[in-house]
């Protein structure tokens, strides 16, 4: 995990995206605080936490002290999502709402006027290596289009399926952040595909 936040932060990621998986909301497991804070010593960059969990409102005092500046969970994990986006905000962090693809962007409504950033995830969540589901970008113009109506003031954040060959439609779509996962990871140079997905 050093390594490859090492490695992210000399080729140019503006973040580290952290998903965080329990084995409930998505059936893998993957990490939790105790190892975000392990490996925070090691980037300044800021952490965004991708928050895959049921209950996610139970974790974020402990990100928050594990060193995330961004704190996003799915709207379909818990009920009370505006209480919980004022809650990351008392706490010095920028809220996230995330939807997967079966979630209209409609259900976000009521938030998108107090969000700091909406995820649309262009995959279903769980696994890496995926292909993009094109009409998951029909949901970024959406919010686009609400955000230039005067809708709020959020960044719109993509996750699955980014590539270089991805990448151009990605942004036309309205994305102004793009999580890069295994066309990263796995790229035999991992900087150069990163800069050729930032030119494209
Ligand atoms: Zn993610």
């Amino acid at each position: 995990m050093e390594a490859a936040v090492k490695l992210a932060d000399k080729s140019g990621a503006d973040w580290i995206h952290l998903d965080v998986m329990d084995g409930s909301f998505v059936p893998p497991i993957t990490f939790g605080a105790q190892m975000v804070g392990s490996i925070r010593k090691h980037t300044q960059l800021p952490f965004d936490a991708h928050l895959m969990t049921l209950h996610p409102g139970s974790h974020i005092d402990s990100f928050r002290d594990a060193g995330a500046d961004r704190i996003t969970f799915h709207i379909e994990a818990e009920v009370h999502a505006h209480r919980l986006v004022g809650e990351i905000k008392s706490k010095g962090m920028k809220a996230g709402i995330s939807i997967v693809p079966s979630t209209p962007v409609s259900a976000l409504s009521e938030l998108l006027g107090m969000v700091d950033q909406v995820l649309v995830m262009t995959v279903n969540p769980g696994w890496g290596g995926q292909s993009l589901i094109s009409s998951a970008l029909e949901k970024i113009r959406q919010l686009d289009e609400l955000r230039a109506r005067g809708g709020g003031n959020f960044l719109i954040e993509m996750d699955g399926g980014f590539n270089q060959k991805t990448a151009s439609e990605i942004w036309d779509a309205g994305t102004d952040a793009a999580v890069m996962g295994s066309a990263f990871f796995n790229a035999p140079d991992p900087e150069k595909a990163m800069k050729e997905c930032r030119k494209a």
